[in-house]
């Protein structure tokens, strides 16, 4: 094999491949542009779902003449001047890649004009290459048109999934950028006219509302919490209201969208001894001073790293748990009195296994202090943060026979912890680590095994049907079967670490059937009957290393506590509880 170096141009496509992916990231990439620029009034036009292409107007400050050139190379930005200022980004821009990418794949017209000018600029760049560049008159802002994604990368362009599902991606991330800059003006349109229309709030709460018409109706809370080094500000929907359909979930640091696991876990800890059946929808910001945030660790930001993850996970979680909490008691007229929580309307023994073990002590602030002076702040493993601070609920491996673990009438698994002892319900308990592996692996290559005997199944012909409309998908979580005779399936894959008989099977494509989501192509619906009918048994029984296996996988999950159809994972006894129970306290 020859190792050789890249041709500049190959270079530079490959570069941009790393920024933009597809019209919502060129629409992400745009939007904090203009947001950067001080924009007022961000307007999005899309033809075929941006593949046509993609249009972007604000009435933000403008480029000025003499950068417009500069503003598509690579590494030209006007908001950082040298890598020391990395680690004091308080913009969304900084890498200067995001134009330069767009001129590279697309065909990309710049037209801007700067505040109180006589006249601006338009500059079209096409592969790279500036192709046309003159004076022109405009109200102030910048307009940014980009056609004909990838057409110089046909790969990629094939990669692009239909007009409707590029558009509703675009559509998520203007949304995402709308619900928290409240106070401007976001529209959306395409030839067929408005897709979106929000005008300026002056609450955020109303801008949510907007944007989520569905939470209106339901009781929110409203909480903050501030601290010299991190603040949170934050909606969630309050405890105990029955909800359909899917959750609404925002996490925002410093202003970025993000995927943040460990405030993810964080927040749910922090209301975790109510949701049963009832995960919140919440829309979450958390600001912190800039140095205190790598916003670099991801080309396109959607990761960022604070620098204390432990301090993040234990204010995050004590803010969402203070409000929460505060508000649940006074729904539910419970004194502070802890034998006052028998007089709660539904038996809180069932939610004892989440209540906090132990009062989080506030992170000591001079700690926080010493570390930034020094030079080596190494940052935290989110999941050993995680570990640690969870420590209580995990079981404690002490060695001996039995290293703590007991499975009682082949259906729960018993496992000391070092604060008291849990009980899992193995069948739920594998159900939900199957479910999150299959739903985090899905796609192209998900985790699958291949059958050593192929089953073979007869199934009616409207359960033939059904299957049929959704092979695809369940293809795309690891369960692969193809058409074998008339109304006969063959399953050649199961999603890994599962298994199933013929009736269960037989019985799982009458679940398929029977279920509307299902046939609406509802992947997490079907992953969540497939999981039910391919889980362990009650009844089986584990050895010593499979219940530590499935205990360690549970612990691992997003959600641990619960089965995908809401029923409790594990119930705790801490040794205060069984001190109570034998009154020795
Ligand atoms: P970055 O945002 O990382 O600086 P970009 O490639 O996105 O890099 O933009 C390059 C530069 O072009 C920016 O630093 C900014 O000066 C200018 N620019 C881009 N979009 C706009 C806009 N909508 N309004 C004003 N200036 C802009
Ligand atoms: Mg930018």
């Amino acid at each position: 094999m020859n190792i050789r170096v890249l041709s500049p141009d190959t270079a530079a496509k490959i570069a941009a491949g790393e920024v933009i992916i597809r019209p919502a990231s060129v629409v992400k990439e745009l939007m904090e542009n203009s947001l950067d620029a001080g924009a007022s009034k961000i307007a999005v036009y899309l033809e075929k779902g941006g593949k046509g292409l993609i249009r972007l107007t604000d009435d933000g400050e403008g480029i000025s003449p003499a950068d417009i050139e500069l503003a598509v190379k690579r590494f030209a930005t006007s908001k950082l001047e040298s890598a020391d200022d990395l680690i004091r980004i308080a913009s969304y821009g900084f890498r200067g890649e995001a134009l330069a990418s767009m001129a590279e794949v697309s065909e990309l017209t710049i037209e801007t004009q700067v505040r109180d000018a006589e006249s601006g600029v338009m500059l079209k760049v096409k592969a790279g290459q500036i192709i046309e560049h003159r004076e022109m008159v405009r109200a102030p802002g910048t307009t940014v048109t980009a056609r004909n994604l990838f057409f110089n990368l046909p790969a990629r362009r094939a990669f692009l999934k239909g007009e409707p599902y590029e558009r509703r991606l675009v559509l998520a991330m203007l949304k995402n950028y709308a619900l928290l800059h409240y106070r401007l003006h976001f529209t959306a349109s395409n030839p067929r006219g408005d897709l979106i229309n929000y005008p300026a709030c002056d609450e955020w709460l109303d801008r949510i509302k907007d944007i989520y018409p569905s939470l209106a109706d339901r009781e929110l809370i409203v909480f903050s919490e501030d601290h010299r080094l991190l603040s949170i500000r934050g909606v969630i929907t309050a405890p105990g209201q029955s909800v359909e359909g899917p959750r609404i979930q925002h996490t925002f640091f410093n202003s970025r969208p993000v995927q943040y696991r460990s405030v993810y876990r964080a927040i749910m800890q922090g209301y975790a001894p109510l949701t049963v059946q009832n995960p919140p929808s919440f829309v979450i910001k958390i600001e912190c001073p800039a140095h205190m945030l790598d916003a670099n660790i991801h080309p396109t930001k959607t990761e960022v790293r604070y620098r204390e993850e432990r301090f993040l996970f234990d204010f995050s979680s004590q803010a969402v748990r203070k409000a929460v909490h505060a508000e649940a008691r006074e729904n539910l007229d419970v004194s502070h009195d802890p034998l006052g929580r028998n007089k709660m309307p539904f038996d809180r023994s069932q939610l004892s296994f989440s209540a906090p073990s132990r009062e989080l002590k506030p992170y000591p602030a001079d700690r926080i202090g010493e570390r930034l002076d020094g030079s080596k702040i190494e940052p935290i493993d989110p999941d050993l943060t995680h570990r640690e601070l969870t420590a209580p609920d995990q079981p404690s491996y002490s060695g001996g026979e039995h290293s703590g673990f007991w499975q009682l009438q082949g259906t729960y698994i018993l496992a000391q912890t070092s604060s008291g002892l849990i009980i899992v319900d193995q069948h739920a308990a594998h159900e939900r680590i199957l479910y999150e592996e299959m739903l985090e692996r899905m796609g192209e290559n998900p985790a699958r095994q291949p059958l050593l005997f192929p089953l073979i199944v007869d199934l009616s012909p409207e359960e033939f049907a059904t299957f049929e409309e959704i092979a695809s998908d369940l293809s795309q979580l690891g369960f692969d079967a193809k058409p074998f005779g008339p109304n006969q399936v063959i399953l050649e894959t199961l999603p890994a670490d599962a298994r199933i008989s013929a009736g269960d099977l037989r019985e799982l494509f009458g679940d398929f059937n029977a279920n509307q989501e299902v046939r609406l192509g509802n992947r997490n619906k079907m992953a969540a009957l497939i999981t039910c009918r391919a889980a362990i048994k009650a009844g089986r029984v584990l050895s010593r290393q499979e219940m530590e296996s499935l205990i360690n996988r549970l612990f691992c999950c997003k959600t641990p506590f619960f089965c995908p159809h809401g029923r409790p994972t594990v119930i705790r006894f801490t040794m205060e509880d069984l001190d109570k129970r034998f009154g020795r306290i």
